[in-house]
């Protein structure tokens, strides 16, 4: 049987830095992507120090800073009042943290991990692959693809996704939808009526909603997503999240908010869920990472970071595994014991962070009252919140 070391389920942010470190240490791997091509949908990703740090470390973080933006800050508005309730200065989080925190276009940073992955010669990257069953063995895996291909290997990852295929194999449960929706895209940064600076991250927050705006490479494009609570979702209508009702919500918000609002693609919407954190990732010869592991909300914008986070813990601990020959299943699972060990209480913490900051964002009345004061009354400088996300302690 002509075998794989480590076959990779999906090319996206987390499979590809995967197969990338993976392939650097000279193992064997093979990626299978579902898509046509390795490509990234036309939005904006946010990524911060725990992730840039690692960027940094394994040579990719000069190739993103070539199109990738820089903001000067992290700025929180009242969606309603029009008012700044707290700025976060990111020169301040680059000393901190020692890496910057940048925002890029999504498809800029899978073209630069694809093009480091091409040069490592022990890998091999597949589209248009739909992996529609996996099965493992004491002794290998089993992935088969919806064109009737079939690879064996020694170790299979996981890295499909927010509904993945791998995950049954390890863990038994369902998507948790939420009734929000997100609308999301990059535009031409012209096109935007933006009444908020464009080296400014802002996140505008009001009674179930949120904007996020922030450019994009270069500057030439400016992102923007707007989340909202469905009504027509808890009334149980099939094709709840409507643009109709994008604009009936958002004509609460302030002018600021409404006025950049006709630049916002609606020609796709993203229903948001996640998943109760997992107690394990890992089964036999199997392991999942990225949103496959723990699907996030997005509230603290770390699902991408956390699946970057994966990858090089992940890609260290099987690097301990020899370059030839079958790998003893005892050894695979030490190995992935220790990716679990040194990840999974992290990405759940995240993972259950990330609700409760959304919770945070979409209060109203009183409680939004209290929290506005409470973004207010923290000094600017205090970043003590983010130390545990953005510090080193895991990266
Ligand atoms: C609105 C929104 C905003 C966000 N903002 C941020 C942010 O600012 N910062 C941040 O860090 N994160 C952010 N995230 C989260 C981030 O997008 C995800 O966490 C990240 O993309 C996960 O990467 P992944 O590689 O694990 O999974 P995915 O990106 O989902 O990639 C999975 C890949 O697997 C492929 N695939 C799926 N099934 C199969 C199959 N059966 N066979 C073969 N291939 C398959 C898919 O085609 C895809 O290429 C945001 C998410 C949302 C929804």
């Amino acid at each position: 049987m002509d075998r794989d070391q480590t076959i990779i389920v999906g090319g996206g942010i987390g499979g590809l830095t995967a197969a990338l470190l993976l392939g650097r240490s000279g193992l064997r791997v093979r990626v299978l992507e579902r898509a046509g091509e390795f490509a990234e949908i036309g939005a904006g990703l946010q990524l911060a120090p725990n992730a840039t740090r690692l960027l940094r470390r394994h040579g990719l973080l000069e190739d993103l800073l070539a199109t990738a933006v820089r903001p000067r800050r992290l700025v929180a508005m009242n969606a309603v009042s029009g008012l700044r309730l707290t700025t976060v200065d990111l020169e301040q989080v680059r000393t901190r943290y020692g890496a910057p925190y940048i925002v890029m276009h999504r498809n800029d940073l899978l073209q630069v991990l694809l093009a480091h992955c091409r040069r490592e010669p022990t890998l091999t990257l597949e589209t248009a692959r739909e992996v529609t069953a996996v099965g493992h063995a004491a002794d290998h895996v089993t992935v088969t693809c919806r064109d009737g291909s079939t690879y064996h290997g020694e170790v299979l990852i996981g890295a499909d996704g927010l509904s993945s295929t791998v995950r049954p194999l390890v863990v038994d449960d369902q998507l948790q939808p939420t009734g929000y929706v997100a609308y999301r895209g990059a535009v031409p940064v012209d096109a935007v009526d933006r009444r908020v600076a464009l080296d400014d991250a802002v996140a505008w927050m009001g009674p179930g909603l949120h904007l996020v705006q922030y450019p994009l490479r270069r500057g030439e494009l400016y992102n923007q997503v707007a989340v909202f609570r469905s009504d027509e979702y808890r009334q149980g209508r099939r094709d709840w999240g409507s643009p109709e009702e994008l604009d009936r919500v958002f004509s609460a918000a302030c002018e600021a908010v409404r006025a950049a609002l006709p630049a916002l693609r609606r020609d796709r919407r993203w229903p948001m869920q996640d998943r109760l954190p997992a107690a394990r990732w890992s089964h036999g010869r199997v392991t999942l990472l990225g949103d496959a592991a723990h699907p996030m909300l997005q509230y603290l914008a770390q699902g991408a970071c956390q699946a970057i986070e994966d990858a090089a813990a992940l890609a260290q601990e099987l690097a301990r595994l020899p370059r030839a020959g079958a790998w003893p299943v005892r050894d695979v699972q030490a190995a992935l014991g220790g990716y679990e060990g040194r990840r999974l209480v992290q990405a759940g913490r995240v993972q259950r962070t990330a609700r409760t900051w959304g919770e945070i964002w979409h209060v109203d009345g009183l409680a939004m009252a209290l929290r506005d004061e409470a973004f207010r009354l923290r000094r600017p400088d205090d970043l003590s919140r983010v130390d545990w996300l953005y510090g080193d302690s895991a990266a």
